[in-house]
């Protein structure tokens, strides 16, 4: 018997479809019906590109930058990225070190594609962003789930990787997180440091949201420990959350000769680069003014703490401060009991179908009785979907 000619590839068995999704129909089915939904699923900045980035896309444009540029994007901007690292870190990556892509998702994409392939196995911590998992997947690789704990903050710690060390190719790590917010402390990042240093795990740092950091102190990023990592540490960042430039599809990496020019050998027969005017916008999105990151960044943490303390004035929910990133990640498993919802896909269903509230459920996450709440919505939107939420549930001890 021969195979139909509509047979898929069998690396997309085990990829599954997004549990999000439900959810987002349902969303765009109310609205279609004239239901105002009040939206805290987008993982993306409710603020539109900052004036000075977009007019130096436009004048690349009106300037006939558009043609090709180098595969791991203009020596300009790779030198303004290293620039940025060595000014703030002390770091030394050189510009043949470094790539840029169509977003931090497709740079993370290059290096599973470089680095994984059947037989390797890859720690991942829960709550994870989505893609994490199934990009190791897509490699033909294997994603062994690290649980944290809420208890502790959703803290990835060193000694929780300890008992796979034999058999780990790598760690992805995010900080801070999404969908949890939680950042990795400087001890901590020390700690998994000497991991990757002591066991030769390679260590990939997804910082997409390093720019929205609320705890006192410097974030800390693993750029810190380039020097004593240099052949093992991956470092992947965006443009999308910090320069809400979520459109503009750029991201970059930093890393090993070796590594990044295996990656950018992928890109070349893949993307070929991402494009022209947005490497130019980018290099002014990080030589310009960083005043407009720093109202972002203010904006939601006037957010958060508006947030935060109502969800927990809610009977059946319990949220985390999270430190980073502009995400909450409440536990509802008291609010699911009490409207007896089985899982948080369906206390998240219930939400949407009774007030008209959108979340994502946690199973999205890898850790069901959680729901992630974007803030990335303006405040008086969020308060009417507080409002919304304590019609619903009840005040706590109430
Ligand atoms: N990493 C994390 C943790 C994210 O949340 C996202 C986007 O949601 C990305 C990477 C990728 O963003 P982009 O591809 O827009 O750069």
């Amino acid at each position: 018997m021969t195979a139909p000619r509509d047979r898929l590839a069998g690396r997309l068995q085990a990829v599954g479809a997004s549990p999000t999704l439900q959810v987002m129909m349902e969303a765009k089915a109310l609205r279609a019906r004239g239901v105002d939904v009040i939206d805290f699923g987008p993982g993306e900045p409710d603020f539109n590109t900052p004036e000075n980035i977009k007019k130096a896309g436009a004048d690349a444009i009106a300037a006939d930058f558009s043609h090709y540029t180098e595969t791991s994007g203009i020596p300009e901007l790779r030198q303004a990225i290293a620039e940025h690292y060595r000014g703030r870190y002390g770091a030394d990556w050189g510009t043949d070190e470094i790539i840029t892509g169509c977003g931090g998702k497709n740079v993370l994409f290059l290096i599973a594609m470089a680095l994984f392939e059947p037989g390797d196995r890859v720690a991942i911590f829960a709550p994870y962003w989505v893609s994490f998992p199934e990009q190791v997947r897509l490699s033909g690789a294997e994603p062994v789930i690290i649980p944290t704990r809420e208890a502790d903050g959703f803290t990835p710690r060193a000694r929780d990787l300890e008992p796979h060390a034999e058999s780990l190719r790598a760690v992805i790590l995010n900080s801070p997180s999404n969908p949890s917010g939680a950042t990795i402390p400087p001890d901590e990042v020390g700690r998994l440091a000497e991991f990757s240093r002591a066991t030769g795990i390679l260590l990939i740092s997804d910082e997409t949201y390093d720019a929205f950091h609320y705890a006192d102190g410097p974030y800390a990023s693993f750029a810190a420990h380039e020097k004593s990592l240099h052949d093992r540490l991956l470092l992947v960042n965006s443009f999308s959350k910090t320069y809400a430039m979520t459109g503009w599809r750029i991201g970059y990496a930093l890393g090993p000769k070796s590594i990044v020019g295996a990656m950018n050998k992928i890109q070349s027969h893949d993307a070929t680069h991402t494009a022209a005017m947005a490497q130019v916008a980018a290099v002014e999105a990080m030589r310009g003014t960083q005043g407009t990151v720093l109202a972002m960044r203010d904006e939601y943490r006037r957010r958060r703490d508006e947030l935060i303390p109502a969800l927990n004035r809610i009977r059946g929910i319990r949220c985390l401060q999270p430190a980073g990133a502009f995400y909450a990640f409440p536990n509802v498993k008291g609010a699911m009991q009490a409207l007896r919802c089985p899982s948080s896909v369906e206390f998240a269903r219930r939400l949407m179908s009774e007030i008209a509230v959108a979340t994502v459920p946690g199973e999205a996450f890898g850790v069901p009785g959680y729901l992630r709440l974007s803030y990335a919505l303006s405040i008086e939107r969020i308060r009417a979907g507080l409002d919304r939420l304590r019609g619903l549930l009840g005040e706590a001890g109430g």
